[in-house]
C-alpha cells in the first residue's frame, strides 16, 4: 500500500515550471554560432550574431560588448526590440544592437541575424559596377539580390558609418526588404535568417562566395548562377547545413574558447 502511495505521489507529482527564460540549447548554439564565426573568419574582434528568443518573440539574445571568439553562456544577454537590454544590472552591450532589434521588428519571420565586417565581401559594397552575385553552388542564395545600405541617406554627411540608433537601424532594415543579406558601404553586411545555424551558414558562404568573385573577376568575364539555378542550388544545399554545423563546432572548440 504505501509502495502504491508512493508511485502515485511520483505520477503526480508538479512537472518542471516554464520560467519564461530561454532554453539551455539555444544559449549553448549562440554560443557556439559566436566561435564558429570566428573560427571561419567571418567576424574577428568585431561583429555580432543574434537569436530570437525562443519564449517571448518580443526579444532576442545577444552578448554583451566583448569579442565574440570570447563569448560565454554568461555573457549572453535578453534584449527588447528597441535594443535595450532587459535587465536594468547589465554590462555594456554592443553600440550597433540596432541592426538586430529593428531586423526582428521589421520581419517576423526572422530568427537570426549575423552583422560582420567581413574584408572579402566589403569591396561590393563600395564598388557601384560590381554586385554581389553567386559564384557557386553555396553562395546560391545570394541569386535573390543583395541590396546595398548607403548610410550617408540615412545618417548624413560625416556619420562614423555605424548603426548606433533604433533610426538609422530601421533604414537598414526598410533597405534590407524581404532580401537574406544587405551590404553595408565601407562597412561590412547584415544576414538574416529563419533558424541561427542557416544565418551561420549564409554568412560563411557569402563570404567564399565573395572571395572567388573577386578572383573571377580577376580572370575575365563570369558566367554567375542563372536564377533557377540559384533557386535550385539553394534548396539543395541548404539540406546540409548541419553537416557543416558539426564539423565547424569542432573546429571552433580545438581554439579552446570557453563555453
Ligand atoms: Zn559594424
Amino acid at each position: 500500500m504505501a509502495k502504491a502511495t508512493r508511485s502515485n505521489q511520483r505520477k503526480v507529482s508538479t512537472p518542471k515550471r516554464d520560467t519564461g527564460a530561454p532554453s539551455k540549447d539555444l544559449i549553448r548554439d549562440l554560443v557556439t554560432a559566436n566561435h564558429i564565426l570566428f573560427q571561419q573568419g567571418v567576424l574577428d574582434g568585431f561583429g555580432h550574431v543574434s537569436v530570437r528568443h525562443d519564449k517571448d518573440p518580443t526579444k532576442f539574445l545577444l552578448a554583451r560588448n566583448m569579442a565574440p571568439a570570447l563569448v560565454t553562456a554568461a555573457d549572453i544577454l535578453i534584449f527588447d526590440l528597441d535594443g535595450r537590454p532587459v535587465s536594468s544590472k547589465a554590462p555594456s552591450v554592443y553600440l550597433e544592437r540596432f541592426i538586430h532589434s529593428e531586423a526582428y521588428k521589421a520581419r517576423g519571420d526572422v530568427q537570426a541575424v549575423v552583422h560582420s565586417h567581413s574584408k572579402a565581401v566589403i569591396p561590393f559594397g563600395v564598388v557601384p559596377e560590381v554586385s554581389l552575385q553567386p559564384i557557386f553552388h553555396m553562395g546560391a542564395f545570394l541569386g535573390e539580390g543583395c541590396p546595398i545600405f548607403e548610410i550617408r541617406d540615412a545618417g548624413g554627411p560625416g556619420c562614423d558609418l555605424l548603426i548606433r540608433s533604433a533610426e538609422l537601424g530601421a533604414s537598414l532594415a526598410r533597405d534590407l526588404g524581404s532580401h537574406s543579406a544587405i551590404l553595408m558601404r565601407g562597412h561590412g553586411a547584415t544576414i538574416v535568417a529563419d533558424a541561427l545555424k542557416r544565418a551561420v551558414f549564409r554568412s560563411v558562404y557569402m563570404q567564399m562566395n565573395a572571395e572567388l568573385q573577386t578572383t573571377a573577376l580577376g580572370l575575365g568575364r563570369v558566367n554567375y548562377l542563372t536564377t533557377e539555378e540559384a533557386r535550385a542550388a539553394t534548396a539543395t544545399v541548404e539540406g546540409q547545413i548541419q553537416r557543416a554545423w558539426d564539423m565547424w563546432e569542432i573546429m571552433s572548440r580545438n581554439l579552446g574558447f570557453r563555453k
